[in-house]
């Protein structure tokens, strides 16, 4: 099973699950693992496979062949320590790319000592990032570096009827529309000769402070 892209996630709660099943639609072969039958259960069918073990235990993950994954995710949250000893155990099976959810900054900070390659904090990312979609007008944002957004918005009366490269947009506001939707029409690159209109929305790279401002404009 583990060949070309296949992934094995460990722990299938509301996060590992929704991982789990969204890497099955992106053509991944996904290996699930949980300790409770009824997760088990509930996935039976939607994954490549899923398997009910306790994944602190090596022995365990041996019988999985997980040592044969390039990529395992561990999505334990509740039982810190569950996950600490299953990150452990995976960094001494040496699998080349690990990542580990961590439901707080302690939690990260030991995975990351131990040396977890990704720790990743779902709740603290997702409260950020509402944070911006509450402030704002931004119908989306990703920060996809500290410092550095994309931001999903309404065209601006200032972009209406006008070919975008005739805007100055970059100069006067610091940020870069990347594409633009029309209706319910496909999501289209945007270049020079882009034209937007009235309800068009459009996707806005650049600095996090330019993005969001530009995003307030109406
Ligand atoms: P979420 O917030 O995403 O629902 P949880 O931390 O509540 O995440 O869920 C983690 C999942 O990990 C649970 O379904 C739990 O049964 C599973 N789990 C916890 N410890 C182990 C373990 N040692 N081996 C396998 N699965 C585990």
């Amino acid at each position: 099973m583990a060949e070309a892209d296949s992934v094995a996630v460990i722990g299938l709660g509301r996060f590992g699950s929704a991982l789990a099943v969204e890497l099955m639609a992106g053509g991944t072969e996904v290996l699930g693992i949980d300790l409770e039958e009824d997760l088990v259960q509930a996935l039976n069918g939607q994954l490549t496979q899923v398997v009910r073990a306790d994944s602190t235990k090596e022995e365990a993950l041996r019988q999985l062949a997980i040592d044969e994954f390039d990529r395992v995710v561990v999505a334990i949250g509740g039982d810190v320590s569950a996950s600490i000893l299953t990150c452990s155990v995976l960094l001494s099976m040496q699998i080349p790319v690990i990542w580990a959810k961590a439901v707080d900054d302690r939690h990260g900070l030991i995975l990351e000592q131990l040396g977890v390659h990704h720790v990743i904090y779902p709740e603290k990312d997702m409260g950020r990032r509402v944070a911006h979609l509450v402030r704002g007008a931004a119908l989306d944002y990703i920060e996809v570096a500290p410092g550095y957004a994309l931001v999903k918005t309404a065209a601006p009366s200032l972009l209406h009827g006008k070919r975008l490269g005739d805007t100055g947009i970059r100069a006067s506001h610091g940020i870069t529309i990347a594409a633009y939707q029309h209706d319910d029409e496909p999501w289209r690159n945007a270049d020079n000769n882009t034209l937007l209109h009235d309800g068009d929305t459009v996707l806005v790279v650049g600095p996090t402070s330019s993005a969001e401002a530009f995003a307030q404009l109406r």
